[in-house]
């Protein structure tokens, strides 16, 4: 059942004396890179003066900006000569960020996503397929070495190709994946298109989703028509890449492994910590990285710390679905939205699709939202006035939820465009004007 068990469900105050022990030592080897230590001496902070895991509060935020100020090598602890492995964070905006890991560090990874995959139910019999990018992002390379040690037998597919991994999944009877949540709602369709359907002609049990939000109906849309049991596995190249959080069986948020991380949830625009239950920014430290520790590092993703004991019995915090970063929200008619609501609302309609896209505009000075929806080809194909009726239903319902009237457009099936890798939800037209 447990993976590491004397870890996994070590009680919580032997659990925080761990933490505190490795929060020294991790403050002290992150002093000796070029980066922190004229940080810490321009915040003013005493490595001696951190005694308990409370002091950690004393220390400065590590945000993306210090990792572009200190690219390619500031960060570093170890010599060049120890690093084997550097992951580019694949920041959209500005100057990319390099992260680096010895081979201690690959190692603990990989015992990482291969304790997530077991808790999840994967073992060695289980032929697992990775059907994201491999290279710079994380999530490829994080899952494979996990699986390998874990043994089982593993498809580097990566992503894309979508027929040739079908053919995969029936020639290898896969049945365990690794995909982007909104690939497999993509990979729906193929399935349709060769006549495939995956619940009784292939041998699927469990897919892992990560990379980005998705909402729990989305999980169970795939759940349902992959036939499989699916966890929610989060992490970023930051912190490693997946392995950071990963769902149980009881699916109901994720653990996150705190004798890997120190864990704290901080109000994001006041940077003071809100108390266990309540919505914040996501701070986290490495506590046994040696390439490159980072203290105290502002994620920008918001969730939330469930406060009941997990009945699995492993006794790390888990965290709630991610509800989206920071700056995935934008403001339309002075309403703050994210991304993850309008999903929420298309997901839980039956007759929509399982693609959408928001475009915001600025007509007439004023900030429109037209939500992009596709519906299934019988609906697009059928009555005028049924469409006219989903389509209000749909506009109603997310009213509903954002408080303004959106504009919703019903799309044929596959006319959103749909890469492999994270879905770009929203198209912001308003920037360029
Ligand atoms: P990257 O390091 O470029 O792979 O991106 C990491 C980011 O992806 C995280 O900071 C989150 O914003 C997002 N992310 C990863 N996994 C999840 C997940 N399971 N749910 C929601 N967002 C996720
Ligand atoms: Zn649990």
């Amino acid at each position: 059942m447990y993976w590491e068990q004397d870890i996994e469900t070590m009680p919580i105050a032997a659990l925080q004396a761990l933490q505190t022990q490795r929060l020294q030592q991790v403050v002290r080897r992150a002093a000796t890179s070029q980066y922190y230590r004229t940080f810490f001496e321009r915040h003013g902070v005493e490595i001696e003066s951190l005694y308990s895991l409370d002091d950690v509060k004393h220390f400065p935020f590590t945000t993306k900006q210090d990792l572009r100020d200190g690219y390619p090598y500031e960060f570093l602890t170890v010599e060049r000569d120890d690093i084997v492995r550097l992951h580019s964070s694949s920041g959209t905006t500005g100057q990319a960020t390099a992260i680096f890991h010895t081979r201690n560090d690959i190692h603990d990874w990989a015992n990482l996503m291969a304790r997530c995959m077991y808790m999840a139910g994967a073992r060695k019999s289980d032929v697992f397929q990775n059907m994201t990018g491999y290279g710079m992002f994380t999530g490829g390379l994080g899952f494979h070495y996990g699986a390998e040690l874990l043994g089982a037998l593993t498809l580097p597919t990566g992503s894309g190709n979508s027929k040739r991994q079908i053919h995969f999944m029936q020639d290898f009877h896969t049945s365990l994946l690794h995909i982007i949540p909104s690939y497999a709602l993509h990979l729906l369709s193929v399935f349709n298109e060769v006549g495939i359907d995956p619940v009784n002609d292939l041998h699927l049990r469990i897919a892992f989703l990560g990379a980005e939000p998705h909402t729990n109906y989305t999980r169970q849309r795939i759940e349902e028509a992959f036939g499989v049991k699916a966890f929610n596995s989060y992490g970023l190249s930051e912190m490693y890449g997946p392995g950071v959080a990963f769902e149980c069986p009881e699916q109901h948020g994720m653990h996150i492994w705190e004798d890997r991380f120190l864990v704290e949830i901080v109000h994001p625009q006041t940077l003071q910590p809100v108390p266990d239950g309540e919505e914040g920014e996501l701070v986290l430290t490495t506590l046994t990285r040696e390439a490159m520790p980072l203290i105290r590092y502002r994620t920008r993703d918001l969730t939330t710390i469930l406060t009941e004991p997990c009945p699995c019995g492993r006794t790390h915090k888990r965290i709630a679905r991610i509800k989206g970063r920071t700056d995935d929200m934008f403001i339309v008619k002075g309403v703050n939205v994210f991304p993850m609501q309008v999903e929420k609302v298309l997901m839980s309609i039956p007759e929509v699709g399982t693609n959408y896209q928001v475009e915001l505009d600025t007509v007439e000075e004023m900030d429109t939202m037209t939500v992009k929806v596709e519906v299934y080809n019988e609906i697009f194909l059928g009555d005028v006035k049924g469409l006219k009726a989903l389509q209000q239903t749909i506009t109603a319902a997310l009213k509903g939820e954002v408080l303004f009237t959106p504009k919703v457009s019903l799309v044929e099936p596959g006319s959103i465009p749909k890469s492999p890798g994270k879905a770009i939800r929203v198209i912001d037209h308003r920037k360029t004007h």
